[in-house]
């Protein structure tokens, strides 16, 4: 540790989102190199700085998508650090000096495809007893970037009738939530193949092919939201055709060409179209917390360091089910 609220986290496991995938090709656009990615993060507290009080060494702890942020702001003020102007994501950033850093001298921070992460207190978490932490790295982004919209845009009252779109390391966190929140869940997938499993084994109550227009017809109208993970360019209009009148269609797959959207199937039905990025730390815990008593964890293909590249080829062919993890720790022992 560098600074009294500091904590130094030795890295054991870290997820691989899309969005790492998005990064490494800089389909965004914003990237600077060198860029070490990760930023779902499980590990072992091994020091603490001398003012830390939330963790001690020892601790089950993680890291997720972001180390700083203003503490000012209105944002921040209302938990949402990750919505500040002044946010540091967990790579690819630097410390600005308003994040009252004296490191601030300009390096770009690296993520969790590495040994040890070196991190503020207030934006670490703490990994509940029962909490795995390979199946619950993932939760820090996947998860919590599921779980705030179905909270924020109210599609958490039991009874609900939600779509999942893309079922994927989002999408199948996704339908875990939901499915504890005691919702009715419908996947809207690609991927026929993915049928079986997703009611049989994720427990979701329906199942549209998105290519069957005649499945995608009969369940017009009938969802109150919809979460949409989709990692490309797609069709608007046929989810849209989905929602009840008011519903909502959340956004939190991104993509990097401008989508196709018309007025008209919105103002007839007074229907939302919004977004959510990620979560406030204190949702985070407070997701991690609802996670580890309803036995929520990602489905997970655990993978040694050296398999990473192979690891995101296959995530671009939508080939894993549903989230690669890297098991760092071991990776890194020999
Ligand atoms: P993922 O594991 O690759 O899942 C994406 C799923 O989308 C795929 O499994 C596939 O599901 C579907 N899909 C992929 N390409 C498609 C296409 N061309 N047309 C239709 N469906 C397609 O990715 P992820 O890690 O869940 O991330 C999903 C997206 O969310 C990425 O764009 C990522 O950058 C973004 N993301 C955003 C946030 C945020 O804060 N908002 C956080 C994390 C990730 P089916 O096989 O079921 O069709
Ligand atoms: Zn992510
Ligand atoms: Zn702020």
């Amino acid at each position: 540790v560098k600074r009294e609220l500091d904590v130094t986290v030795k890295v054991l496991y870290c997820g691989i989102c899309h969005s790492d995938l998005h990064n490494v090709k800089n389909e965004w656009g914003f990237m600077s190199y060198p860029m070490v990615p990760g930023h779902e993060i499980a590990g072992i507290a091994t020091e603490v700085g001398t003012k830390v009080t939330k963790f001690k060494v020892g601790d089950r702890v993680g890291v997720g998508c972001m180390i700083g942020s203003c503490h000012n702001c209105v944002n921040c003020g209302d938990n949402l650090e990750n919505y500040c102007p002044e946010m540091v994501p967990v790579y690819g950033g630097k410390f600005s000096p308003n994040n009252d850093n004296e490191d601030s001298n300009g390096t770009i921070n690296y993520g969790g495809f590495s040994e040890i992460m070196v991190v503020d207190e207030n934006f670490v978490f703490k990994f509940p007893n029962n909490m795995p932490l390979d199946g619950g790295a993932p939760l820090l982004c996947a998860g919590i970037t599921v779980y705030s919209p179905l909270r924020y845009y109210g599609l958490d009252k039991p009874g609900m009738h939600i779509g999942v779109v893309g079922l994927g390391g989002l999408g199948h966190v996704a339908v875990k939530f939901a499915k504890a929140m005691g919702l009715r869940v419908t996947v809207i997938s690609t991927s026929p193949s993915k049928k079986e499993e997703a009611v049989n084994h994720l427990g979701a109550d329906a199942f549209l092919v998105s290519q069957d227009a005649e499945q995608m017809q009969l369940a017009m109208g009938t969802m109150n939201g919809i979460i949409d993970t989709i990692s490309a360019v797609h069709a608007l209009l046929p989810l849209i055709g989905l929602l009840k009148t008011h519903g909502k269609l959340v956004m939190v797959g991104l993509t990097d060409k401008p989508l196709e959207l018309l007025a008209m199937p919105l103002l007839l039905g007074r229907k939302i179209v919004g977004g959510s990025a990620a979560g406030g730390i204190k949702e985070t815990q407070e997701m991690i917390d609802f996670a580890a008593k309803h036995g929520i964890t990602a489905d997970i293909e655990v993978i040694p360091m050296d398999y990473v590249n192979t690891a995101m080829e296959r995530l671009a062919k939508g080939d894993v089910r549903y989230r690669f993890v890297i098991d760092i720790g071991n990776s890194l022992k020999s």
